[in-house]
């Protein structure tokens, strides 16, 4: 079967002397992998036809029972320049572009996905480099894969967590959420204290789908320290995601172009 779709290059890899297996994101079959044939010859008609980051349309021979689709046919609908030559919004995509290699199923339909994938990588590519906004779209593409961390009721007695009721909490590891200060006897396990500030603004950034929402929320360095503790343990246990790419591309959102110095100076300690 044949199938034309609109489609975002995750990865590109070589495959024999001549072909490249590129995977890409889709909103019709979620993640797909195609080899392409002849993609390294010196003058093949793929060259500058797709690469990392770029959203193509694509034609590809549907191959039914796992293995690798072909492409068909691609041309580029947005090539994302701009990652050429930021390095920082080039490192926050790519750590995007791995999240999702690692914890989106294949030849499933992911729409969702694909749409708060690819805005990411406009606003990215825009120059939206900051520490809040890769949180947040980490607990989108969590909250569409149906993974998320319980924000929103205690784990134990399902109360909503508002108020008062969010002094005294812990986030337990292996429940992903919260226990509330009246639920926490006998719990075992890796926890640790939340606190009630950064409980609020992570529910505020789970219900909300516009990035100027976002923006507009303030946050101090200690709250968004604390909401990526949170989230980078979570997606360490629940989803076996390494650290380091992540810690790479929050780090560079921090980053202070004018005092590299003093970054290098705090990755030391
Ligand atoms: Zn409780």
């Amino acid at each position: 079967m044949i199938h034309r779709t609109e489609a975002v290059v995750l990865r590109v890899a070589p495959f024999s002397k001549t072909s490249h297996v590129v995977t890409w994101l889709t909103p019709s079959h979620g993640k797909i992998a195609t080899v392409v044939k002849g993609a390294q010859r010196p003058k093949s008609w793929l060259l500058g036809q797709y690469d990392l980051f770029y959203t193509c349309e694509l034609l590809f021979y549907e191959r039914r029972g796992g293995g690798l689709h072909v492409m068909r046919e691609c041309s580029p609908l947005a090539t994302r320049t701009s990652f050429r030559t930021n390095w920082r919004a080039c490192a926050c995509a790519s750590y995007l572009c791995d999240l999702i290699l690692r914890i989106s199923p294949s030849d499933t339909e992911q729409a969702e996905l694909y749409s708060i994938f690819t805005a990411a990588l406009d606003l990215l590519g825009s120059g939206e480099i900051t520490q809040q906004f890769l949180l947040w779209i980490e607990l989108k593409v969590l909250r569409v894969l149906g993974v998320s961390p319980r924000l929103s009721h205690c784990l134990r007695c399902a109360s909503e967590l508002t108020g008062r009721k969010r002094s005294g909490m812990l986030f337990s590891l292996p429940g992903g959420g919260i226990l509330c200060a009246d639920c926490q006897r006998d719990h075992h396990g890796r926890a640790a204290p939340i606190q009630p500030d950064v409980l609020a603004i992570m529910q505020k950034w789970q219900s909300s789908d516009k990035s100027h929402i976002v923006r507009k929320i303030r946050c101090t360095k200690e709250q968004l320290t604390g909401i990526s503790s949170i989230i980078g343990s979570f997606l360490d246990y629940h989803l076996d995601i390494p650290p380091h790419n992540r810690d790479i591309a929050l780090l560079l959102t921090r980053m202070d172009l004018k005092q590299g110095h003093k970054l290098r100076s705090e990755n030391k300690a």
